[in-house]
């Protein structure tokens, strides 16, 4: 472990924010330090440096039968001290328990505990894989260029099984995922005029973008929040009672949610939290735009009023035919006299994994040694664009064993990692990969 924690320390003084471009430095260091570690414990290295920042590939052939791929990225959410951190965030701390810093868990930590893994076994020859290596730069920006790089380097990226620790258990369980949904982002801008009037000499005469918007997004829901737009829900395959079984065996405690969030009603009449979050599509309104909010009052009657929607799908569903539903309804409910323009800006795709093969289960048996409790499969609401795109490109199975405390902070203050879990992942990473 110590060991361990002088490399982590190293890996995470790096800011490599990737949604900032003032970073690209760091980024550059961090891909040295990632090369020059990996060829120091004898692992063949690739930077493809024309994809968005630099994606590190690295190799080691053991004459192994199988081979098994690792995906992680190096990239980070910004972090400041001023923020509320209670230390550099670029700065690996420790208190009893846990190890702090901006990476610890999303994702550096993680991939290190396999890479980490990896060079121990190499050492003491007692590796049962050959394995491959990939770790990107550009996770927190949505890995917008990653589909065209696997497609490109589908043959140098070929193996067995891919392995991905990625994410937080729930409570004290080990958990297996099974599938994200999709998303999409987009805007509506909602007009009634070039520009907006005095309320005093033309309102209740001419139309209010604003009253116009909040008549039609009224329609978009039911009383708990169901989507009423014709097809919405499209494509959605019945769910399975197994899944629903299962989903309602993953701890969520209601009350202890309602009093820490102060949230007073669930919307879960119809289908479980797991089962709601995971398998069901949703739309939310995201943000909302118009007229004048700042101090005091500037009474006219605004021309122009802009939404923001996040929608998120499951697999079977097609994007298109929900885009085309959201503009078949918008054009049932809006007055002609009411001009909208629909700006799609971000897709990210749907995956339900195949979790039938020797890879999950060889996973699912290990966990439950190494934290003696049964895991659970998870349907997660939002999670990594690449799953979607190694089912679709690269077609093999692929293990998604998170490995974070559930209270890690991931895109938030103080980001920490559980130093027992921490432990476990080692265990488990070792079990997996020793021959
Ligand atoms: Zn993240």
């Amino acid at each position: 472990m110590e060991n361990f924690k002088e490399i982590l320390k190293k890996y995470l003084s790096f800011k490599t924010v990737s949604t900032d471009k003032n970073y690209q430095k760091e980024i550059l260091a961090c891909v040295q330090f990632l090369k020059a570690l990996l060829e120091k414990n004898k692992f063949k290295t690739k930077i493809i440096s024309n994809f968005g920042n630099p994606l590190v590939l690295a190799e080691l052939n053991n004459q192994a039968k199988e081979t098994i791929l690792i995906y992680g990225h190096y990239d980070v959410q910004p972090a400041a001290k001023e923020d509320g951190w209670r230390n550099d965030p670029f700065s690996l701390f420790e208190d009893k328990n846990k190890f702090y810093g901006r990476g610890v868990v999303d994702n550096k930590g993680q991939n290190l505990i396999h890479l980490y893994t990896l060079f121990k076994l190499n050492q003491e020859n007692n590796l049962g894989y050959n394995i491959k290596v990939l770790l990107e730069g550009n996770e927190e920006t949505g890995s917008e260029k990653l589909e065209k790089f696997l497609k490109t380097y589908k043959n140098l990226l070929k193996a067995d099984a891919i392995l991905i620790s990625d994410g937080e258990i729930v409570d004290h369980l080990p958990i297996i995922d099974a599938g994200f949904r999709g998303v999409i982002n987009l805007e509506i801008t909602f007009q009634t005029a070039k520009y907006d009037f005095h309320s005093g000499l033309y309102g209740g005469v001419i139309p209010n973008s604003l009253h116009e918007t909040i008549k039609i997004l009224n329609t978009f829901f039911d009383s708990t929040d169901k989507v009423l737009i014709n097809g919405f829900y499209k494509g959605i395959e019945p769910i399975d009672k197994k899944i629903i079984l299962n989903n309602k065996k993953i701890p969520f405690d209601e009350n202890k949610f309602k009093k820490t969030s102060g949230i007073k009603k669930l919307f879960t009449q119809d289908l479980d939290f797991y089962t709601k979050t995971g398998l069901w599509a949703t739309l939310q309104l995201t943000g909302l735009s118009g007229g004048y909010t700042g101090e005091g009052f500037r009474n006219s009657v605004p021309a122009k009023t802009i939404v923001k929607i996040n929608i998120r799908f499951v697999e079977n569903q097609s994007v298109k035919e929900i885009i085309k539903s959201l503009k078949q309804h918008l054009k049932k409910v809006s007055h002609s006299y009411v001009n909208y323009e629909i700006k799609v800006k971000e897709i990210a795709p749907a995956v339900k994994l195949e979790l039938n093969n020797k890879y999950v289960q060889k996973a699912k048996e290990l966990l439950k040694i190494v934290f003696k409790q049964e895991p659970v499969f998870k349907f997660s609401g939002g999670g990594l664009p690449i799953v979607a795109y190694f089912k679709k490109i690269l077609k093999i199975p692929q293990v998604l064993v998170p490995l974070a405390n559930e209270d890690c902070n991931m895109h938030s203050v103080n980001e920490n990692f559980d130093k027992k879990l921490i432990e476990k992942g080692l265990k488990f990473s070792y079990l997996y990969f020793k021959k």
